[in-house]
């Protein structure tokens, strides 16, 4: 190959990397522009199909979201983190069913990022969403969804039917559960039933992977609007909120031994996953045979 051609390739490559990383994004892949944050930032979104192979068939999607709080931003370099070595073939999470792809969405207050805890409108984004909303103590939003960036969430879990979700914030020692049925969901039976199911799941999956960690309700916290509430009681995807460990531990005192606790939180992921994965498919199953 000559000095030309070569010169050319890289060219190509370069263009179609970068066609690749722009169009990364919610608006992008939802073809709507105004799927941004308040300040008209875009929203970075990686979707990632686990065996590597994209057009797979009817496939089935997980998600993983971190930096609600712009402030937790130890959760978005996890995130960043897992979405490299996914991407490479080289995390656990490529263990999960071939037909799983997992979109991430490493920052999800993009204005606000490395600054504060709120949006730009000085909102508590994980107070914003619409079940148990106005029960906080923090500033909510005027109504569920008032703000552009859970806007562009909520967009994006009616395009996508995600069988299981994680919000990861900072720093306490604690996996958030959706909270318990109250008056509004007392009539689905199927969704109380997935609710007892996916705790006990996940109370037994915390006690052998993270053994350190207790678990909580956002409601019992006093924390209505929450993600999971919202993603597991209105969009029925199996929903969670892991929190990271204290920020002394995950200070990188040396490279490794933050890459040692981030590979914690890897396993726990593929195990709470993998379990979401083989309850979603034996409901299936189950809804056939009837
Ligand atoms: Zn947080």
């Amino acid at each position: 190959m000559n000095h030309f051609s070569i010169k050319l390739l890289t060219i190509v490559f370069s263009l179609l990397y970068h066609s690749e990383s722009i169009s990364d994004t919610i608006a992008k892949t939802l073809q709507d522009s105004s799927l941004k944050s308040v300040e008209n930032r875009d929203i970075k979104l990686v979707s990632v199909p686990v065996s590597g192979k994209v057009n797979i068939k009817n496939p089935r999607y997980l998600y993983i979201q971190a930096g609600l709080h712009g402030n937790e931003t130890a959760t978005s370099s996890f995130v960043e983190w897992l979405i490299r070595k996914t991407k490479k073939g080289k995390s656990l999470l490529n263990q999960l069913p071939p037909n799983t792809t997992i979109d991430f969405v490493p920052k999800a207050s993009p204005d606000t990022w490395n600054k504060s805890r709120y949006n730009s409108n000085q909102i508590n984004l994980n107070r914003n969403f619409a079940v148990f909303f106005g029960i906080s103590t923090e500033p909510t939003g005027s109504a569920p969804f008032s703000e552009p960036e859970t806007k562009a969430i909520k967009k994006l879990f009616e395009k996508r039917n995600y069988i299981s979700a994680v919000d990861i914030h900072g720093y306490v020692n604690w996996i958030v559960t959706p909270s318990k049925p109250t008056g509004q969901h007392m009539s689905d039976k199927r969704q109380i039933r997935q609710y007892h199911r996916w705790k006990k799941q996940i109370a037994s999956l915390t006690k052998t992977h993270l053994p350190h960690y207790s678990l909580q309700e956002a409601l019992a916290l006093g924390d209505g609007g929450a993600f999971e509430d919202w993603a597991f009681w209105e969009r029925k995807s199996l929903a969670f909120c892991m929190e990271m460990d204290s920020k002394e531990r995950l200070k990188p005192l040396s490279k490794n031994k933050s890459i040692d606790t981030w590979k914690e939180y890897e396993v726990y992921l593929f195990k709470v996953f993998s379990s979401a994965l083989s309850i979603s498919e034996e409901e299936q199953n189950q809804l056939a045979e009837i």
